[in-house]
């Protein structure tokens, strides 16, 4: 029995069984399909690429995996020269995982033993309503997400706060040497609810976290590869630890990094083992994930995909812009994401068989009707999902 994710097994409806996927279309039971969602916002390429099965085929000739420990290898070597090469600023010290989720965990764990190591006692971080940073506990934790979590409860050492320059600047003002790190979704801040926020408060936050000597983390497993039409927000403001997982590897193989700068580096060498990080998943820097990540990368860079995302985001404006509906609370568009939040949960009842009859996958989570797209979509595929999504209010 296959215990499927975020569902009452006993009422769940039938899952659609996918028997092929190809360009941004699964080819299901229930027909041609097109991947609104990106498979959780990671097939951003769209699915049985060319080039990156090349990447993986090439890989697996060779070895598909070897521990990370004692040992390595040049998709790993060649993964990390480029990221060290392309994240911005001194964001150049790897350290990979094959999940988001743990990828959270390492950021914090890093961030709390960077201040151990330094005979801090600081033992509070610092994270936002709504946020959400995956399912495992620490994560869970500074993630703010009642739909997800709501029987673990427990918030030990984590403030959460708004959005607002003035709460972040309250918070400081009352905690700021307690905090070892500040975690954000920058911008966008997806499962808890595709909240979008300014610019303006990370560039408070970077302030006061060099201000208070507090590290900063950006999750940008969601956000990192153009999710919102920028390349990654740490281009606009540079934290001291980036997350990265979803779309990482195009959406082939669960792989995440969490990628630190010279400081945070700095703060774990020397010649005392206990410096040392101790952490090392079994899977860290899987050869195939880290061919089919480079390669991933290249794609992004030679196909201009930040262009492709700003023509997506000029059509979402153009096609949901004028939408209005008296159970339509909001609709929000960045970059390669569209969303329509409605007041009550119920409206949303049904939109997903209603979306496969008219040839697209979604899934709506609460009170959120979401695409997130492959960035490789034609137009008129693009202006389908929007279509689809829009006449759910539309028809009556
Ligand atoms: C999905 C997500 C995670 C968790 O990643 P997994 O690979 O599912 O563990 C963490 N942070 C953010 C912002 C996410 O969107």
């Amino acid at each position: 029995m296959i215990w499927y994710p975020y569902t009452q097994m006993k009422t769940m409806p039938e899952p659609i069984k996918v028997e092929k996927a190809d360009g941004v279309f699964l080819y299901t039971g229930k027909g041609r399909l097109i991947d609104s969602v990106s498979s959780w916002w990671s097939a951003i390429h769209g699915y049985n690429h060319p080039v990156l099965n090349a990447a993986v085929t090439r890989q697996l000739e060779k070895f598909a995996h070897v521990m990370l420990g004692g040992l390595t290898h040049d998709p790993v070597l060649e993964l990390t020269e480029k990221l060290a090469d392309w994240l911005p600023g001194d964001l150049d010290y790897c350290f990979y995982s094959d999940s988001g989720s743990v990828a959270v965990e390492v950021a914090l764990k890093m961030a709390l033993q960077y201040n151990v190591n330094r005979g801090s006692g600081r033992n509070t971080v610092l994270a936002l309503k709504n946020a959400y940073h995956g399912d495992t506990f620490k994560a869970m934790e500074v993630g703010d997400d009642e739909d997800y979590h709501f029987a673990f409860p427990t918030k030990r050492g984590v403030i959460h706060i708004p959005t607002k320059v003035d709460a972040l600047q309250a918070a400081f003002d009352a905690h700021g040497d307690e905090l070892y790190c500040m975690i954000v979704e920058p911008l966008l801040q997806g499962a808890g609810g595709m909240k979008m926020y300014g610019e303006e408060f990370l560039h408070r936050a970077r302030a006061l976290c060099d201000k208070h000597d507090v590290l900063l983390i950006f999750d940008e497993v969601a956000t990192g590869f153009g999710r919102t039409g920028n390349r990654f927000v740490a281009d606009k403001v540079l934290p001291d630890i980036l997350v990265l997982g979803k779309a990482l590897t195009g959406g082939y193989i669960g792989h995440a990094v969490t990628v630190a700068n010279r400081r945070v580096y700095n703060g774990f060498y020397g010649d005392d083992p206990r410096l040392g990080f101790m952490h090392g998943p079994t899977f860290m820097g899987n050869a195939l994930a880290c061919g089919v990540a480079l390669a991933s990368i290249k794609l992004f860079e030679e196909q201009t995909y930040t262009d492709k995302i700003r023509r997506i985001e000029e059509i979402q404006q153009e096609e949901l812009s004028g939408l209005v509906d008296e159970r339509i609370k909001e609709v929000r568009v960045a970059g390669g994401c569209a969303c329509i939040e409605v007041y009550d949960p119920a409206v949303l009842k049904g939109f997903a068989d209603y979306a496969v009859s008219r040839g697209v996958f979604n899934r709506p989570f609460g009170n959120i009707m979401y695409a997130a797209v492959p960035y490789v979509i034609q137009e008129e595929q693009l202006r389908t999902v929007l279509g689809v999504m829009k006449e759910w209010f539309l028809r009556g």
